[in-house]
């Protein structure tokens, strides 16, 4: 079970994306594990790539990010400083009034990071606890003031103008440097740019950025292919019946891969397919802990691996067929891959 990455899309998609922000200097985010592909491979590439600023979830996230981009780079934890977990040598975006002082407190005269809310409710200093601190965190100069989008996939929604001119509101006039825009916030304009831009996803080839070059490959392994006659049924459950003579390969990878169950057939009918080369397998009854069986009756040749993610067919394409998004299913892929960089 191989998942390989293409090194160079990854790059391109970084050189793609910096172009985009304009002015502002992109970083590169790199949160659970590198979006599922290994943080370190990929924030070592997207380092060399002329990435400095790299973001992530959790303090504990930050050691082999931190190992693979050197010192000198600067490493974000969005979620701040968190009571038994010290950030190290990363920047802790700090949330709260609360998590300010107890930072303050514990890392005096170490970089710190202001996180404000501007409407999407998650994570942030409100406008009014921002103000009671505001004299008394910039005085001690943080390296990043930063807020989030909630609809930047959706450029026409309001809300976009409306985060923007709240985050304005509440930067105007300080001279840290101050970053809007993920990915969707990128493709939005240079009015969301600011100083940093945090892409996430267009990196790794998926929505909203849609000249995103494909980063992922994942094939799996064929390791039995059978006839199976009019009438006779696949998998479990006996989901699904042969209408006529059908080949049916199964492959080595299941729901405890990541690949989800509910690609499974609806029934007769296909939800997903693997591909052959630009040959299409549709995968036909339910999606097991670590097998799926395909129809490969139009292949002449059955090859040794199926890909379920490829040229043909992206995370997007997936995350569709079940009504998710590329970011769950890149995430969702499994500890048991092989993770090859190209
Ligand atoms: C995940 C995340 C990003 C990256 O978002 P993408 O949509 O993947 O580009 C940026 N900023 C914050 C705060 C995030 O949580």
């Amino acid at each position: 079970m191989v998942l390989k990455i293409d090194s160079s899309a990854l790059r391109a998609n970084y050189h793609a994306l910096a172009t985009r922000s304009g002015q502002a200097r992109a970083g590169a985010v790199v949160k659970a594990g590198g979006y599922g592909l290994g943080a370190g491979a990929v924030a070592r590439i997207l380092a060399e790539a002329g990435a400095e600023d790299f973001f992530v979830a959790l303090a504990s996230e930050v050691a082999p990010v931190r190992a693979a981009v050197g010192d000198a780079a600067r490493v974000y934890v969005f979620a701040g400083h968190m009571e038994d977990c010290d950030p190290g040598s990363a920047i802790p975006m700090l949330n709260s009034a609360e998590q300010f002082f107890r930072d303050r407190a514990m890392r005096p005269g170490q970089p710190f990071g202001i996180q404000l809310d501007s409407g999407m409710n998650r994570l942030g200093m409100e406008p009014g606890e921002w103000a009671a601190i505001r004299d008394e965190a910039l005085g001690q100069g943080p390296a990043l003031i930063m807020s989030h989008l909630a609809c930047a996939d959706e450029p026409d929604h309001p809300m976009n103008a409306q985060q923007l001119r709240c985050f304005r509101e509440m930067t105007d006039g300080v001279t840290a440097p101050r970053s809007l825009a993920a990915t969707g916030g990128i493709l939005l304009g240079p009015e969301y740019h600011f100083d940093v831009t945090r892409p996430g996803i267009g990196l790794y080839g998926g929505q909203p950025f849609a000249e995103a070059q494909p980063v992922v490959r994942l094939s799996l392994p064929v390791i039995q292919t059978r006839e199976v006659l009019e009438g006779e049924t696949v998998g479990y459950g006996n989901s699904w019946t042969a209408k006529s003579r059908t080949r049916v390969a199964t492959v080595a990878a299941g729901y405890a891969d990541g690949i989800h169950r509910a690609l499974s057939s609806d029934g007769d009918a296909p939800r997903i397919a693997l591909w052959a080369g630009d040959k299409a397998c549709p995968v036909i009854g339910r999606v097991s802990m670590d097998l799926i069986t395909a129809d490969v009756s139009a292949l002449p040749d059955v090859p040794p691996a199926l890909d379920l993610l490829g040229p043909r067919q992206g995370i997007d394409a997936v995350a569709d067929a079940i009504g998710t998004i590329g970011y769950e299913v890149l995430t969702s892929l499994g500890g048991r891959y092989e993770r090859q960089f190209l």
